[in-house]
């Protein structure tokens, strides 16, 4: 099955899409972390693809559709995507439909988690992510400890864009761009409404109630 998170950012999908893919063997794809590599790796992309990031705009849908055929197009990820932070505005979720009808694929549900803006801010100011395994934390509400972290303290690291000015532009981005979407997915039928300003546990167990409904 292949399942799209989404939210405002720091609702919490990365930690979410985390849990999900430990438990359900699927496989993450955050559109974020695509681009951020790109950017690492200084692919000609890179430049153009950092200027939008650290404005807390949208990078531009083609890059992202030639991110998602590679994906898409690879037969280990068959079925077996959650996506993180995409699609992020309606070009990009009717081309999934195009894309998703020519690999074969179908998207099984949309988890929104809704979440207020201060608590959006509040979280992503605390966010920390670990350049050596990926893991997410959070320095206020979900801290690294020995006991669910084992690379070390040293390489956590925060996000560029992860400040209160850009915070504020990409929030807004999400209202005006990305949230329109879930009209098209509720007509679908296929949207699932969540509080993500509860527990990560207590979200993660209605999440899996639901992925689990969809698996029988
Ligand atoms: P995220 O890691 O999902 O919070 O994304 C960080 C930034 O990457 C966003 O603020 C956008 O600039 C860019 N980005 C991520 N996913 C997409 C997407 N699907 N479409 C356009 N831009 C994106």
């Amino acid at each position: 099955m292949n399942i799209i998170l989404f939210g405002p950012p720091g609702a919490g999908k990365g930690t979410q899409a985390d849990n999900i893919v430990k438990n359900f063997n699927l496989h993450k794809v955050s559109t974020g972390d695509l681009l951020r590599e790109e950017i690492n790796k200084k692919t000609p992309f890179g430049d153009e693809i950092k200027a939008k990031i650290d404005k807390g705009s949208l990078v531009s849908d083609e890059l992202i559709v030639n991110l998602i055929v590679q994906i898409l197009s690879n037969k280990k990820f068959y079925n077996k995507l959650v996506f993180d932070g995409y699609p992020r505005n309606l070009n990009q979720a009717t081309n999934l439909d195009i894309l998703l009808k020519k690999y074969n694929q179908k998207i099984s549900c949309v988890l929104s988690l809704k979440v207020d803006k201060n608590v959006v801010v509040k979280r992503i100011l605390g966010r920390q992510t670990c350049i050596k395994c990926g893991l997410i934390f959070n320095q206020y509400f979900k801290p690294s400890t020995k006991e669910n972290h084992f690379c070390g303290n040293q390489f956590l690291e925060k996000r560029s864009d992860d400040n209160e000015k850009i915070i504020l532009n990409r929030f807004q981005t999400y209202l005006d761009i990305t949230l329109p979407i879930i009209k098209y997915y509720k007509k679908l039928n296929i949207l699932h409404e969540i509080n993500g300003e509860a527990e990560i546990e207590q979200i993660y167990k209605e999440i899996s109630a639901i992925i689990a409904s969809l698996e029988t």
